[in-house]
């Protein structure tokens, strides 16, 4: 992602919005008298009770995570390389192993860049492919290129984006039952999972050489009618939430928020932070807040939400404030993570998705009141 400049912001603030005019001419109403496109402005989420939260984080693992989920991603895997493929299908097969049936496609297509046309494939995996509303989790699985001077040191890209990449694995893996269960439940609201490659740029962040994945993405998903025989809605409207996340993995981060029209969402990370906090579920977390600060301003960072945003999809951005020391280094790497923070974030992204789906965990009963 790039940072600051005013190169990047006023290209920012050039690119087009669409949404309002394609909401405007969107008449599809649901049964509770609003378009289902507008459902999302109201949606609520549930607050689940202590005992849904010790049962649904009784799944989570940090230690499988790392042996299953972040290992086989810490390789070199820019657009085109033998990793790039190798995790591609690390991906697939992980998420294909799952009992809740996740349908996984690829969103395959070649760009030119500054060393010629490259092949990229987006991975996009989704829950309940018939449901109209999609809560997404999105990250970047491409590592940045360094070219052959480098050989010898290895670009592991570990918060860049292997560890976010891993949390959502780990997020499909932990709470496969509860998934399954929502989906079975036919809401029409489900989990989508991005992967995205191509994000860095290859030799230096342009307009044009960065963000290949979603750029290429959010346009064929603003061209796709969605539910697939409708005439004026696409996939884009479908997104009720975008959350983007990256650079995480480095000790202590702190997140701020950047978008006012998701700033409840942001806030309700902060409050599932306290709960876990006051339950003695964060390990090394003193003070009640540590990481979300919904009042903290934060400037905005040209990431993979941006082809999203521009397009009126409603965005959380979880990205540190400051970015980690490491970024962009070759110190990048799995020595320098901070396995508690990462266990620390993995349940409160695990409580905040399954509330946002209202994804009730089944509680164990006690055995001592067992007959
Ligand atoms: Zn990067």
């Amino acid at each position: 992602m790039w940072k600051g400049g005013t190169t990047s912001m006023s290209w920012l603030s050039t690119m087009p919005s669409f949404y309002s005019v394609i909401i405007g001419v969107t008449f599809i109403f649901h049964t509770n008298g609003i378009p289902w496109t507008e459902e999302k402005l109201q949606h609520r989420a549930v607050t689940l009770t202590e005992d849904e939260i010790r049962a649904a984080l009784s799944h989570t693992d940090l230690e499988q995570m790392w042996q299953r989920d972040l290992r086989p991603l810490l390789v070199t895997r820019y657009p085109g390389s033998a990793g790039n493929q190798a995790v591609q299908n690390h991906i697939k097969t992980t998420l294909g192993s799952l009992g809740a049936g996740w349908e996984v496609m690829e969103d395959k297509f070649v760009s030119q860049t500054p060393y010629g046309q490259l092949p990229f494939t987006n991975l996009i995996a989704t829950l309940d492919p018939s449901a109209k509303r999609r809560l997404v989790l999105a990250c970047h699985f491409d590592s940045k290129y360094y070219p052959p001077q480098w050989h010898g040191r290895e670009f592991q890209g570990a918060t860049d984006s292997a560890v976010p990449c891993a949390m959502m694995l780990e997020l499909a893996r932990a709470l496969d039952e509860e998934l399954k269960a929502q989906k079975d439940s036919s809401p029409d609201l489900t989990l989508q999972m991005l992967f995205f490659d191509g994000e860095e740029a290859l030799f230096q962040w342009t307009p044009t050489d960065s963000l290949y994945g979603s750029r290429h993405l959010a346009k064929k998903m603003e061209a796709t009618p969605h539910p697939a025989e409708a005439t004026n809605t696409n996939q884009l409207q479908g997104i009720d939430l975008f959350v983007l996340m990256d650079l995480i993995g480095a000790p202590s981060p702190t997140f701020g928020s950047q978008f006012q029209d998701t700033s409840s969402w942001f806030t309700r990370l902060q409050s599932i932070e306290k709960r876990l906090h006051s339950m003695n579920q964060l390990a090394e977390h003193p003070n009640s807040v540590q990481y979300f600060w919904p009042d903290r301003h934060v400037g905005r960072v040209i990431d993979d939400h941006v082809p999203f945003l521009n397009r009126g999809v409603r965005v959380l951005h979880l990205i540190p404030s400051p970015f980690p020391s490491v970024w962009h280094t070759f110190d990048d790497n799995e020595e320098n993570l901070d396995r508690t923070a990462i266990q620390n974030l993995n349940k409160i992204l695990q409580v905040f998705a399954l509330e946002y789906l209202n994804a009730r965990p089944a509680v164990p009963s006690d055995p001592q009141n067992a007959p």
